[in-house]
């Protein structure tokens, strides 16, 4: 039976993290945005709180939670801002490539610490040439004796400026792009890599994103998360469990963006009455809370999915691209609700356009998304309905009326309808011979 119900752990999950936004995120949050600084204070405390690493397996350690957890807590942090929930939730994006891989060792040995030493670790596909098409990236990985040597840029970093670890996605060869892309967990304390510069972005300017540079980093085989011809597959499936995460983003920063107006909406007058009371502002308001309500059942379905071992990656997409779109809509009309203080520094909803209008970029494209679902409809789909040429489209005789050894054929070309026992000769109205016809009776 399908049900809606959260269990009373999950509310416990969302309770704790609601309380976490309001009391420790929402008063600073404005603060670390105007500076463009992230506020490394609440990463720990989100850390210290247990908001951090919920996903770390039980058997190394972990509490193990779901995806539908990370949606959970993920909307209430977002809500508070976008931009700080990004870094907190980045160590999930980091690690999962570490939970999907096969190596043992390494897990033994990184999760342990990022449980009990709040280490973290960030994830890294995107060069500064190369961000949808990751089979095109050209960070270097060379075989070198027992190791890898890695030389070659990594863009974009969210957290690469604070994290402890990477999990590097890199290629023995450009040219072989698929096949020859590998994965490793690399410690960015080590001789060879390059912290860049924080890089000055529109929004989640709490957020930490940097370059990584590395020039001849050693990195021991039993660092190995892919090997070569596998990492592309990895790096697919991290994503396919990571993006309903990021359409909940968006829940959280829409429904942030709904309230605000709905506040505004109630105190502002005009023509000598509340704004609320003008039914063009009640319908918007009305398709607001109907693409947050939306959004959120998608998110869940696609995390639902990954939880039940099933493989999310389609409602995965669907989630990302419809809830990341319908939040800036949702965002974008709060603003316009909120008139021409919507578009000052001084109220909220302008950090919050900023913020959210990344969720439509990172972690694959609304256009990359598009493609994912356009690709399934169009290979995989089972369609339920007979084909177009199969479909017995009768206008003009009830199929129970036809004299034995008559037949309906339909022109596959214009869908004519012929009743007889054979086919035309030519078809009445776009001339194609009698083998364009096609039996749709028995
Ligand atoms: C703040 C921020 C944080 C990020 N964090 C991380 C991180 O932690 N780790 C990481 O690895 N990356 C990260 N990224 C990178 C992010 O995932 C990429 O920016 C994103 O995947 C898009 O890649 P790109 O910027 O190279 O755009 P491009 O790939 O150059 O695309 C440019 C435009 O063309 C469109 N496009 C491309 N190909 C097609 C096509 N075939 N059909 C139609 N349209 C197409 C794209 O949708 C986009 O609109 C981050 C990015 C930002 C901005």
């Amino acid at each position: 039976m399908l049900n809606f119900e959260l269990s009373d752990d999950q509310k416990q999950w969302r309770d704790k993290a609601r309380d976490f936004a309001r009391t420790a995120i929402l008063p600073v949050a404005w603060h670390y945005d105007h500076k463009d600084e992230t506020p490394m204070q609440i990463l720990d405390a989100a850390y210290q709180a247990g908001l951090v690493n919920t996903d770390i397996p039980k058997a190394y350690g972990g509490l193990g939670l779901g995806l539908l957890e990370s949606v959970l807590l993920t909307e209430e942090l977002a809500a508070a801002c976008a931009g700080l929930a990004t870094s907190i939730f980045d160590n999930s994006l980091g690690m999962e490539p570490l939970i999907l891989c096969d190596n043992e060792g390494l897990k033994q040995r990184i999760f342990p610490e990022m449980l009990d030493q709040g280490k973290r670790i960030c994830f890294a596909t995107s060069e500064p040439t190369m961000g949808s098409d990751v089979a095109g990236m050209r960070c270097l990985a060379t075989p070198d004796g027992e190791d890898y040597l890695l030389n070659g840029t990594k863009y974009w970093i969210t957290n690469g400026g604070i994290a402890d670890y990477a999990s590097v996605f890199a290629t023995i060869d450009p040219k072989s792009r698929h096949e020859g892309i590998c994965a490793f967990v690399v410690p960015l304390d080590q001789p060879g890599v390059t912290r860049g510069r924080p890089i000055p972005k529109l929004g989640q300017r709490c957020s930490n994103t940097v370059g990584l540079h590395f020039k001849d980093v050693r990195v021991p085989k039993e660092n190995l998360l892919a090997e070569p011809g596998k990492g592309f597959v990895l790096a697919m499936k991290t994503f396919a469990r990571t993006r309903p995460t990021i359409g909940a983003f968006g829940v959280g920063a829409a429904r942030t963006a709904m309230e605000l107006a709905l506040d505004y909406l109630n105190k502002r007058r005009t023509f000598g009455m509340p704004l609320s009371g003008y039914q063009a502002l009640q319908f918007k308001i009305a398709e607001m809370y109907q693409k947050i309500e939306t959004s959120r059942l998608l998110c869940w379905k696609a995390a639902w999915e990954a939880d039940r071992g099933q493989d999310p990656t389609i409602d995965a997409s669907i989630s990302k691209f419809y809830a990341t779109e319908a939040a800036l809509e949702v965002v974008d009309e709060a603003l316009q609700i909120c008139g021409g203080y919507g578009y000052t520094q001084m109220f909220p909803v302008e950090k919050l356009w900023r913020d959210t209008r990344l969720l439509r970029i990172y972690e694959g494209t609304s256009e990359i998304q598009r493609i994912i679902v356009a690709g399934h409809l169009l290979n995989n789909y089972t369609p339920v309905m007979p084909s177009l040429e199969d479909l017995p489209v009768h206008l003009e005789r009830d199929p129970a009326d036809l004299a034995p050894g008559e037949q309906a054929w339909r022109c596959r070309i214009c869908g004519h309808v012929h009743y007889g026992s054979e086919a035309p000769d030519e078809c009445p109205y776009c001339f194609f011979p009698q083998s364009a016809f096609k039996a749709v009776t028995a």
